[in-house]
């Protein structure tokens, strides 16, 4: 097996460096243990934080995958079927099958199996459990998005379409807005070029926003909280613009605006809701078929890329989910 582990905490930015590839013999799989193959793995942002919390230097990098079984002695688990690995960023695994997940049954013959580490996987369900669980979006509400053009962004602004609210979105590229306008987005403006946040803002919705689903912190989350509307929610998914300091910058805190507006914030994971996964991921999938919920990959191929992937992921390269093919 190859394997990528992280030799050095990421200091700042991740470098090449902090990487290294090595290779593994795998015992023989014992009675109850399966052998599996990546297929697909996915680079995702929360592995940026989650490696100081979760890893130690030496450890394989964190991270979900799909894989095939190439060998079984366990039945849940059957050789040829594919399943979502929790192994790690390598490209085979000896597991004893507690932290595996059947891809879902029925899986239609012309999805990629991609999808279930996007839009019908872990980060569909954080946008479906973001505007359900913990903003509940109504119909007719204005909602504000960023990093919108992502793997949680397009299918919150899209979800919330179906709702029939009307949605604004902010990514960092003119392709991306673009991309946000074609997925039926009302509104949307690349954040790098629009000059004051605050303009931008009021002028995509000039009678504020009822809810705002942060993906990004920093100067937006300034900007956007003073945007709402009295009584607006909060969920708060993501900081990706922080994910890299070396030491907590201070952002403006607005709380005299949380004050005055009484707003409500609230951050989650989506593991909170593991007992919804099934009928969610039904859901998304029920959308995916209807072509109410459309998706695009960025997809980088070869496992030696994965270093590569993951570092362009955090500098926003990617529309839609960013994911590894072998
Ligand atoms: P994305 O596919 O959205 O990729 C990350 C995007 O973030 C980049 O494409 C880039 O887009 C944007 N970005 C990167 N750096 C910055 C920056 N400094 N300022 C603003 N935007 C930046 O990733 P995901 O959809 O997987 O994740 C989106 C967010 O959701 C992340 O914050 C992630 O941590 C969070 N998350 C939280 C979960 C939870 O359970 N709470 C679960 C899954 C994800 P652009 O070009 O627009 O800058």
């Amino acid at each position: 097996a190859k394997t990528w582990i992280l030799v050095k905490h990421f200091d700042g930015f991740p470098k090449d460096s902090d990487f290294e590839l090595k290779v593994e013999e795998l015992p023989e799989p014992k009675d109850g243990e399966v052998l599996l193959e990546a297929v697909f793995l996915s680079v995702d942002p929360y592995m940026r934080p989650f490696s100081r919390v979760r890893m130690k230097e030496g450890d394989v990098m964190i991270g979900t995958q799909v894989a095939k079984v190439l060998q079984s002695k366990n039945p849940a688990f059957p050789v040829g079927s594919h399943v979502i690995g929790r192994g790690g960023w390598r490209t085979h695994t000896v597991s004893d099958g507690a932290d595996l997940t059947p891809i879902m049954p029925d899986w239609p013959q012309d999805l990629s199996l991609s999808l279930a580490l996007g839009t019908i996987g872990m980060p569909g369900l954080t946008a479906l459990f973001g505007i359900e669980e913990v903003l509940g979006l109504q119909k007719g509400e204005t909602l504000l998005v960023n990093a919108a053009a992502g793997a949680v962004g397009t299918v919150v602004g899209q979800i919330a379409k179906i709702k029939g609210c009307k949605v604004v979105g902010s990514a960092g590229s003119d392709a991306k807005v673009a991309y946000l306008k074609e997925l039926g987005f009302d509104e949307a403006f690349n954040y790098k070029t629009v000059g004051s946040l605050d303009e931008a803002l009021k002028k995509a919705s000039p009678e504020g926003y009822d809810c705002f689903f942060e993906n990004v912190g920093g100067p937006f989350w300034t900007a956007a909280t003073q945007q709402m509307k009295n009584f607006g929610r909060i969920a708060v998914c993501g900081g990706i613009a922080t994910y890299n300091d070396t030491t907590p910058k201070t952002c403006p805190y607005p709380h005299l605006t949380m004050i005055f507006k009484q707003l409500k914030v609230e951050g989650f994971m989506q593991s909170r809701w593991e007992h919804k996964h099934p009928e969610s991921l039904k859901r998304l999938m029920g959308w995916v078929k209807e072509g109410k919920l459309k998706y695009r990959e960025h997809v980088t191929k070869g496992f030696d890329n994965m270093p590569a992937a993951f570092m362009g992921l955090l500098q926003g390269e990617n529309i839609g989910k960013a994911v590894i093919a072998m």
